[in-house]
C-alpha cells in the first residue's frame, strides 16, 4: 500500500518498539493532533485539522476497542490524507469499510486505506513475526486481542494477514449471509467461501479448534471434501470463522 507515512515509520519515529507502548493517545499528541472523547451522534469519530493541527473527536458511547480503533483510522487520515482543510466525518460504515472490494470509489478507497493504516499501527508486523507459524485459532486470536488491546474481529483479520499458513477468516450476519471474507496468502484464490450458510443455527456454535468438513464453510465449486479446522466466535453483531487448511 502506498503510505504518505507509513504506520511503521510513525511508530519508529517515536521509538515505540512493544506492544505496550502502543499508547494512541500519545501518538496522536506527537503529531500535533488533540483528542477530545464525547458522546457523537451518528459518527464513531471526526477530524478536523489545518496543514499542522489537528482536533479528532472520538464517539465515547462506544466499546473502548471501537474507540481505539477509531482513533488509529483518524491518526491514518492524519498522516496520509492531510490537506489545506482536512474535514472527515467517519460513520460506522466508513470504520468497517475493507479494502477487497472491487470498484471502490474514492471517499471507499479513502475509508479502506485508514483502516489498514488502523490496524497496522495497533497491530505491527514487525512486533509479531511470531504469529506467522502460530495455530490459525481462538487461542491465537486471543493472544493478539489482549497484547494490542484490539478486538476479537480485528485480531482474526490481522491473524490471517500474517500467517503462513493456507487459512481463511469470513464474517457472516446472524441470518447466514455472508459480509466479508480475506484469505491467507497461501491459500489459493480458487478457494471462495459459501455466499449464505444454509442453517445458520447449526453452523453458528463456538468453537476452537475442531476438525470439519470443507463443505461446512467452502463453496461446492471450490469444496474437496476434505477436513480443516474450523474456529467460530460471535462477537455480538457477527459471527467469526477462521478456517485453516492441513
Ligand atoms: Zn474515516
Amino acid at each position: 500500500m502506498a503510505w504518505v507515512k507509513s504506520p511503521t515509520s510513525v511508530l519508529r519515529d517515536i521509538g515505540i518498539s512493544q506492544p505496550h507502548e502502543i499508547d494512541l493517545d500519545f501518538i496522536a499528541y506527537t503529531l500535533n493532533a488533540e483528542v477530545i472523547y464525547e458522546p457523537l451522534q451518528g459518527y464513531e469519530a471526526n477530524i478536523f485539522g489545518s496543514k499542522d493541527k489537528a482536533v479528532i473527536t472520538v464517539n465515547s458511547g462506544t466499546q473502548v476497542s471501537r474507540q481505539r480503533f477509531s482513533l488509529a483510522h483518524e491518526i491514518g487520515h492524519w498522516t496520509n490524507d492531510r490537506g489545506k482543510n482536512l474535514s472527515i466525518e467517519c460513520s460506522t460504515g466508513d470504520i468497517n469499510q475493507k479494502q477487497n472490494g472491487k470498484g471502490l470509489t474514492a471517499h471507499q478507497a479513502r475509508e479502506a486505506r485508514a483502516n489498514v493504516f488502523a490496524s497496522h499501527l495497533m497491530m505491527p508486523e514487525f512486533m509479531m513475526v511470531d504469529i506467522a507459524n502460530m495455530p490459525v485459532n481462538m487461542d491465537t486470536v486471543r493472544l493478539i486481542a489482549s497484547t494490542y488491546n484490539t478486538s476479537l474481529v480485528s485480531s482474526a483479520g490481522r491473524l490471517i494477514e500474517l500467517t503462513k499458513k493456507p487459512a481463511m477468516v469470513a464474517l457472516w450476519s446472524h441470518n447466514g449471509n455472508r459480509r466479508w471474507f480475506d484469505r491467507s496468502t497461501s491459500l489459493s484464490d480458487s478457494v471462495w467461501p459459501l455466499q449464505s450458510i444454509p442453517h445458520p443455527h447449526q453452523a453458528f456454535i463456538e468453537s476452537n479448534n475442531t476438525i470439519v468438513s470443507d463443505s461446512k464453510w467452502i463453496d461446492p465449486r471450490s469444496a474437496k471434501g476434505e477436513p480443516l479446522t474450523e474456529s467460530v466466535f460471535d462477537n455480538g453483531f457477527d459471527v467469526i470463522s477462521l478456517l485453516s487448511w492441513p
